[in-house]
């Protein structure tokens, strides 16, 4: 018998209102739960399922629990230390006003935040019409042919530009060229990127020097369109010198300027990138805002993230669903070539919605007023007698001060505005949609005017004639039909009418930790205080975020037992990416830089070998035994055979089979012998909260994913935040952010210095109200889920990996590979039927093909439980029904799952079970109809289309 958990641990067991409200089971369901599990009692549980080996022996050292309304007040307290001034900084981070509407009907609207990435496609149709506006929407504005939907941020976007540019581009230089008038942080986050797989960024001096280098060998280069101090420069001779070299000629553009630009697609770009933020998303400390990427039709198999695409239902009607899935769902392993999976979309679905909500004449009006308004500031610049550096603009002039940059932009803090410090010489100025006449007049007065001056808001705009755009944009009818409030607001419902999220049933899937994003947690995400802040207004107006950064950067060391934690990443793969970069630079430092191969077990998820890759490692597979466990031969052996070349080896733990490996410690043992070091993906960390730390049982780096375990609700794919922890000696290779005044070893991986700084309020809301011993509750209540649902359904769906007992940690594989042989039926039929029951899936096929990995979370109550587990032991009959030839193996209710009313209602029945059959009647109550039938796949990926289609009508 192995010795499991030991210490007495029913002191720690108090806790506070919130944390009952957090948890289902209540303390009756536990007994009854436990009573059909075999168990005396939680503790009892879980020393049998967590190795003793590993067991904390101290509880967690965190402040006590709060309750809802103090934690609220304590929040608000440090909220409060920002101070909200006035910025007109720019540098991709603008003022915008989120219509009312979308705020309220998006934003904070369980329905679309609490909703899961778009995988089960038909029950996801809301979302993906909003994303596939966004992609249309981007595609118009850029003009071209095809965009994703979304990237993190403009300076990832710009780096995986520039990697799609490195495998597509038929130069063989390792040089991308970048303009010197781009964005810092985007420059600096494309130095991190490009170092590790030996690219040269080359940044010439001068506009003109850059010309010049374009005529030399390179695989790329990197233009901002308008620039970064607001120059607007006909990149068309750019285009073409790029492509004389066979390189890809990258345009990071802003959306709003294209309005009333020539868009970058009509002069020769190959690849634009750009932020959605100012499409309604506060601007937040920095984010979370949604990035894009659009190419060229050639690059588009190779284009990075989410693709949404249409593709016709089994009923042949027009269905949406992600496009060249196999690409992103397995994300090639190391044969990958980008690793992002989590991106932004309800930032995406706000800022689409923002061009829903304005249209196109909305978009172009505020353009035009913006443009006018800096006109008219900087022809009051020049009556002063201010030289400006550029003579073109559109809503940033940059001003030549020599000797006074410091004491003006000091003078305009004190009225309450900040400016943007270009250099000891040059200040900045952008105006946004909130922007107003008596802001240019304050401007003005602070750069010398005398009185107020009056502002013609009808100046000509500073762009030239020849880059004026003349082409259309946002023709399609839904960026037409929804002017009035209530036609937004039924538009907004009726798309979320469409989707199964949170708020209707528990979405069970394995490896995601999809639990409660308690109401409370989310309120604060939209208070002035934290949303109202610009990324790089100076550290003292910031001060709540650094306290905020700084205590939960505290908490999740006591919770994982690391020595730092960086808060910068913007999803589980950037966490990673980050954690590998942190490894392989304390490598470096020591004199090691051969240490370059990562060993990864074969069950992996995929973003680990893809973030090791972008590392420029080389990524070694280790096999796994016949119990799911990692084979501690293997591993030996490979440590052997690379002993001087060991960086490190990527576990997950407890396993993505769902068991706690006895062997952890041995292994992270093993690997330090070798020089390696041991990273731990904390993707099932919801296992192990205030069990057992990574950092205490051997791990020298983990991510975490606040979007999983720290309750950041997945928002249908994002936002996330991905914080990397790590041992004391690699804390100095943490990421830094010099473009924020804090350089380090490690340049910056995300664009804003604290990553998506305004939604980590929620997993400090979550951890302030549960305090110790209600996060060690919610751990074990989440085994006990788990264990629960496993036993209930072994006489029907049998557990692939146990541990010893036959027990499980917070999830658990089904295997349904036997069906395939008895009935036909596959794991994907009994995901498309859940859905006529009223059910989102579970992961399907990840990590083992054929089965459905299970995680109820610590938050669903038994009632939905047993739910969930009496629809599956329905579907388990339905499919007894096949096995004995009472139904035909083609046609039956799995493999016509998912049924829509229409179908139900048609005059003609055709098939050999009833509509009530069909419509899974007992489970009425909890009905949910899907908007389409089973989607073809295959139909849509060889006929690829990802814009709205025109209605016939609008053709003609
Ligand atoms: C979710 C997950 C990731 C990736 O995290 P993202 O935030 O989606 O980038 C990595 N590893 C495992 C095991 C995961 O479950």
């Amino acid at each position: 018998m192995n010795q499991r958990l030991q210490a007495p641990l029913s002191q720690w067991d108090t806790h506070t209102d919130f944390a009952a409200r957090h948890i289902g089971p209540a303390a009756a369901d536990e007994a009854h739960m436990l009573q059909v599990i075999g168990q005396s009692s939680r503790h009892a549980l879980m020393q049998a399922v967590v190795p003793a080996s590993i067991a904390l022996q101290h509880p967690m050292d965190l402040p006590p629990a709060a309750t809802e309304a103090e934690a609220l007040q304590e929040l608000k307290s440090i909220a409060c230390r920002n101070r909200i001034l006035k910025s007109f900084i720019g540098q991709g981070y603008y003022g915008t006003h989120t219509p009312g509407v979308i705020q309220r009907n998006i934003l904070e609207n369980p329905a679309w935040y609490t909703a899961y990435t778009p995988y089960q496609a038909e029950i996801s149709q809301g979302r993906l019409e909003a994303l596939l506006n966004f992609q249309t929407m981007v595609c118009d504005l850029t003009a071209m042919p095809i965009a994703n939907a979304s990237m993190l941020d403009e300076a990832t976007a710009a780096a995986e530009a520039m990697a799609l540019a490195q495998r597509s581009a038929r130069s063989q230089s390792t040089v991308f060229v970048v303009h010197p008038d781009v964005h810092p942080q985007t420059l600096e986050v494309l130095r991190t990127r490009a170092a590790p797989m030996g690219w040269q960024i080359c940044v010439p001096d001068t506009h003109e020097a850059f010309f010049t280098a374009l005529q030399t060998p390179h695989f790329g280069a990197l233009v901002q369109y308008p620039s970064s101090t607001g120059a607007i420069h006909d990149w068309q001779e750019a285009a073409s010198l790029c492509h004389a070299q066979q390189a890809l000629l990258v345009v990071a553009a802003d959306l709003l300027a294209l309005t009333l630009l020539t868009p970058p697609g009509e002069w020769g770009a190959d690849i634009v990138v750009g932020s959605s933020q100012r499409f309604g998303m506060p601007m937040g400390a920095g984010g979370p805002h949604a990035a894009f990427m659009a190419c060229q039709d050639t690059y588009k198999r190779s284009l990075p993230g989410r693709l949404v695409g249409v593709s016709l239902d089994a009923e042949g009607a027009p269905a949406l669903r992600l496009a060249l899935q196999t690409r992103e769902q397995h994300i090639r392993r190391e044969k990958a070539t980008s690793n992002i999976c989590t991106a932004q979309v309800l930032p995406a679905v706000v800022a689409s919605m923002y061009a829903v909500y304005h249209g196109p004449d909305g978009l172009r009006a505020m353009a035009q007023r913006i443009a006018s308004l800096t006109a008219a500031l900087a022809l009051g610049l020049e009556a002063l007698g201010h030289r400006l550096v550029h003579d073109t603009a559109f809503d940033t002039i940059t001003i030549s001060v020599p000797g006074h940059a410091l004491n003006i932009a000091t003078r305009a803090v004190l009225t309450g505005v900040n400016l943007r410090k270009v250099s000891e010489s040059e200040l900045g100025i952008s105006l946004d949609e909130t922007s107003t006449a008596a802001d240019v007049a304050l401007l003005l007065r602070l750069f010398g005017s005398p009185s107020a001056p009056a502002v013609d808001t009808h100046t000509a705009a500073r762009i030239p004639a020849s880059l004026q755009r003349s082409s259309t944009y946002l023709n399609h009818p839904v960026f037409h039909r929804y002017r009035s409030e209530t036609a937004m607001l039924r538009y907004i419902r009726s798309l979320a009418d469409k989707d199964l999220a949170l708020d209707r049933c528990m979405i069970p899937l394995g490896s995601c930790t999809m639990k409660l994003n308690a109401t409370s947690e989310m309120l604060p995400i939209t208070w002035p205080e934290f949303a109202h802040i610009h990324p790089f207004a100076p550290a003292d107006q910031q001060q709540g975020y650094a306290l905020l950064d700084q205590q939960l950067r505290q908490w999740l060391c006591s919770i994982t037992g690391y020595a730092d934690v960086s808060l910068q990443p913007n999803a589980g793969s950037q966490g990673e990416y980050a954690g590998l970069l942190a490894i392989r630079a304390w490598h470096a430092a020591r004199g090691d830089s051969q240490r370059t191969v990562c060993l990864i077990p074969a069950s992996a998820h995929g973003t680990n070998p893809a973030s090791a890759q972008m590392c420029g490692m080389r990524v070694v597979v280790v096999a796994c035994d016949a119990h799911g466990n990692i084979d501690m031969a293997d591993l030996q052996a490979k440590c052997e055979a690379h002993s001087h070349e060991l960086a490190c080896i990527m576990v997950t733990y407890p396993s993505t089979h769902g068991v706690f490996e006895d062997s952890i410690r041995a292994l992270c043992e093993v690997v330090h012998q070798h020089g390696g070091r041991v990273y731990v993906d904390g993707a099932n960390m919801n296992a192990l909260v205030g069990l057992a730390a990574p950092g205490a049982f051997g791990g020298d780096v983990s991510h975490l994913n606040l979007h999983k375990t720290f309750c950041i609700p997945h928002g249908g794919g994002g936002p996330g935040v991905g914080p990397v922890c790590v041992v004391q000696d690699l804390a100095p290779f943490l990421p830094g952010h010099a473009t924020a005044g804090r350089p380090a070893a490690v340049g910056a991986v995300s664009a804003a210095p604290y990553g998506n700084a305004s939604v980590l309020p929620i997993s400090w809301m979550y951890i302030r109200m549960m305090g110790a011993a209600g996060l060690r509750h919610a751990t074990e209540a989440a085994i006990l889920n788990a264990n629960y649902i496993s036993t209930r359904l072994k006489a029907h769906y049998p557990t692939l990996y146990t541990g010893p007992d036959g027990l499980v940690a917070h999830e658990c594989i089904l295997d349904l590979r036997p069906l395939k042989d008895s009935s036909g039926v596959t794991a994907e039929d009994v995901a498309k039927r859940l859905i006529d029951y009223g059910f989102h899936a579970p992961t399907l096929s990840f990590p083992v093909p054929g089965t459905l990995m299970v995680e109820p979370t610590e938050s669903e109550p038994l009632q939905e439980l047993d739910r969930f587990i009496d629809a599956m032991i329905a579907i388990r009959e339905e499919i007894r029904r096949i096995e004995s030839g009472a139904w035909p193996r083609e046609d039956n209710p799995l493999k016509n799952a998912p049924h829509t009313a229409a179908q139900l209602l048609r005059e003609h029945w055709l098939h050999p079970y009833s509509r009530a059959e069909a419509a899974a009647q007992s489970q009425l109550a909890h009905k949910y109809w899907p908007p389409v039938a089973r989607i073809d796949n295959v139909h849509g990926d060889r006929n690829l289309l990802c814009t709205c289609p025109m209605p016939d009508a609008y053709l003609s």
